[in-house]
């Protein structure tokens, strides 16, 4: 099998004022105007090598997209396992909602439970390549986990924040892999503070989403994949559960890079955002017509994943929304555990709590007419629900019910 050629990066663009940024050095936000900053290639050097046609050749790795990926010298490049995760038909779930199109993308298959890995991988990946000494992240779930599982494959450090009240196996899941984890009172944004306070003066890398370029680079791996796996097509609506918005963005991104490459032309799929009711400031933006958010008060849900009460990118998650005439909607706690439930029982797919609001979303969308039964619709399933027993038992038992 063909080794594939090296990465076609040529710089880092701010999403916001667009300046140019060395990407031959570890960066954070744009130093101009605190926007994230994008990762750019050169498209046509690109395009020599990277088809639909090599692609197929090439070992099944996110590393086979190496020319649109930023990592220059193969020895850095991580490989758990991360990535090439299964697409297949709903069986029931899609049938029963009339939806006969229905695709599930099982993200939890990832190393580590869930699709951070993906982002992980690269933003390691690369910092180690540019030189990091350790890492530091503040995360109330699956961030820690897949960080502190790449950051030991570099054998270099990490530093995890998470509120005291984390679930205790997302905490047992960082220690394992060897990470530092230290607990602090009060929310997701009191374990950022207090990780952002320890990185001064030390030789820590922050990878908080989007506060780097890279997680978003192993993200929209996600999109190049549904083109592959769709046998060179998109689907009509991509259904994404959404907190920090990376693989959303992402995956518009990837649309962008493959128009340039002439894989696609200017059409997108819908692309709609899914929340908890407890914490939705994407809707709220979305329906508000807003073009950014202020940082959601008292976010509550057990799907961790969508409890981010702001993001860095908004911006660019609400035009991904616009841009491809999409939507955004929540569901209840209630929803949420019947989606999990019937993920379960009529699929056989153990899902976390952001999949089952991504089934009830489903049957709203299904509803409201969003979605027309001959559509192809993916719908994102993103964590592992094993990781999350405890939390799933727990609204059993509030609502009087066992398994
Ligand atoms: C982080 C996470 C999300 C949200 O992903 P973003 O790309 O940051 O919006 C969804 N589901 C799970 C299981 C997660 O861990
Ligand atoms: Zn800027």
């Amino acid at each position: 099998m063909l080794r594939p050629p090296g990465s076609a990066i040529t710089g880092l663009t701010c999403t916001r004022c667009g300046a140019e940024h060395d990407h031959t050095v570890l960066q954070g936000l744009c130093t101009s105007c605190g926007g994230p900053l994008y990762a750019r290639y050169d498209m046509e050097r690109a395009g020599r090598t990277l088809t639909p046609e090599a692609l197929a050749a090439r070992p099944r790795s996110m590393w086979r997209y190496a020319e649109v990926l930023p990592v220059e010298d193969p020895a850095f490049r991580l490989n758990l396992g991360e990535g090439d995760t299964p697409l297949f038909y709903s069986r029931r779930i899609g049938p029963d909602l009339g939806l006969d199109r229905l695709l599930l993308k099982d993200e939890g298959l990832n190393p580590t439970g869930s699709f951070k890995a993906r982002g992980l991988c690269m933003a390691v990946s690369r910092a180690a390549e540019l030189g990091a000494g350790a890492f530091s992240i503040p995360t109330a779930g699956n961030a820690g986990g897949a960080l502190s599982a790449y950051a030991a494959a570099a054998g270099l450090p990490a530093y995890i924040f998470m509120p005291s009240d984390t679930p205790s196996r997302f905490v047992e899941e960082c220690r394992m892999y060897g990470a530092e984890v230290t607990l602090v009172e009060g929310f997701i944004t009191d374990a950022g503070r207090r990780a952002r306070e320890e990185l001064e003066g030390s030789d820590r890398f922050d990878v908080s989403t989007l506060k780097e370029p890279y997680r978003v680079e192993g993200k929209k791996i996600m999109g190049y994949e549904l083109f592959e796996q769709l046998g060179g097509e998109l689907p009509d609506v991509i259904v994404y559960p959404t907190g920090g918005g990376t693989g959303l963005v992402g995956m518009w991104k990837a649309f962008g890079e493959m128009e340039e490459l002439g894989w696609i032309g200017g059409e997108r799929p819908r692309m709609v955002s899914v929340q908890a009711s407890g914490c939705a400031p994407v809707v709220k933006a979305f329906h508000a017509g807003d073009e950014d958010y202020e940082a959601w008060p008292d976010p509550r849900t057990m799907a961790m994943g969508l409890r981010v009460p702001a993001a860095v990118g908004d911006v660019e998650i609400l035009k991904a929304l616009r841009g491809s005439g999409g939507t955004a909607l929540s569901v209840d706690e209630d929803e949420i555990l019947d989606g999990v439930l019937e993920l379960g029982r009529r699929e056989g797919v153990y899902a976390s709590p952001e999949d089952g609001a991504v089934v009830g979303a489903l049957r709203k969308l299904k509803a409201e007419g969003f979605l027309e039964g001959d559509e192809r619709v993916v719908a994102f399933l993103t964590g592992h629900g094993m990781k999350y027993a405890e939390l799933i038992q727990e609204a059993l038992r509030e609502r009087g019910e066992r398994m």
